[in-house]
């Protein structure tokens, strides 16, 4: 093929993904539970989207896909797009994020294990793109994180294991999760480093410097809206 050529004749063979977000907030949205208390709902419209794609691939031959999306910006944009024609509706645009994906809310208060199993239901129904990940506390214990990851292994997850990697620069301290203020507790420098997962990769949500003038600065990779789900992560 010549560069100059038009690409039409191979968009034929090519795939198109669809990204689908906030399931969660479809939940609440039709029964007030979320997708953790129940799920049947968004799991129907889930269902439905497939079915659909599978329609269009019969009648044009292309390969359509569903995909988790991880919704980085549209998370935020989409709480603003919604308040604008509905408002605020407790528990789908009460907060600045909605959840990306199929994921439980990540305040859900539910053991790895369990939201393995309550995400299991979508994960066969996004097969454009799709992550399930978990959290679990610092200085967990090895066997039993090597037992989740086997079990997410056997179901056939791509898993994502988060760790809040966050530590001082000065004396190593490492953070526990319930400690979340802006001075080290060991020995009181504000030169502290936070790591979060950002859906499928580690970022800065926090490096804290000390400036050539004195002055302390902070660096954040993540948008407000995220981190504003930083900070409401519970089982991630
Ligand atoms: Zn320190």
């Amino acid at each position: 093929m010549h560069p100059q050529e038009r690409i039409e004749p191979v968009l034929d063979s090519a795939t198109a993904s669809f990204g689908i977000t906030a399931l969660n907030e479809l939940q609440e949205l039709y029964n007030g539970k979320s997708i953790t208390e129940d799920g049947s709902f968004a799991l129907e419209v889930l269902q439905y989207i497939n079915e659909k794609v599978d329609d269009f691939k019969k009648k044009d031959g292309r390969l359509y896909a569903i995909y988790g999306t991880p919704a980085e910006n549209l998370c935020g944009v989409q709480v603003k797009q919604f308040r604008k024609k509905y408002g605020i509706v407790e528990n789908v645009s009460d907060r600045e994020y909605v959840s990306n994906s199929f994921h439980c809310h990540v305040s859900e208060k539910i053991l790895p294990t369990e939201k393995q199993n309550k995400e299991y239901r979508f994960w066969e129904l996004c097969n454009g793109g799709k992550i399930q990940y978990v959290k679990y506390p610092i200085g967990y214990n090895l066997d039993a994180l090597s037992t989740l990851i086997d079990r997410a292994m056997e179901m056939g997850y791509y898993e994502g294991i988060n760790l809040d990697l966050s530590y001082c620069d000065d004396c190593g301290h490492k953070f526990q999760d319930d400690e979340i203020e802006d001075v080290c507790p060991s020995c009181g420098s504000k030169h502290l480093t936070k790591i979060n997962r950002m859906n499928g990769y580690l970022a800065y949500s926090q490096l804290t410097v000390t400036l050539p003038n004195g002055q302390l600065h902070t660096y954040s990779r993540l948008s407000d809206h995220k981190m504003a789900e930083v900070k409401d992560r519970y089982s991630m």
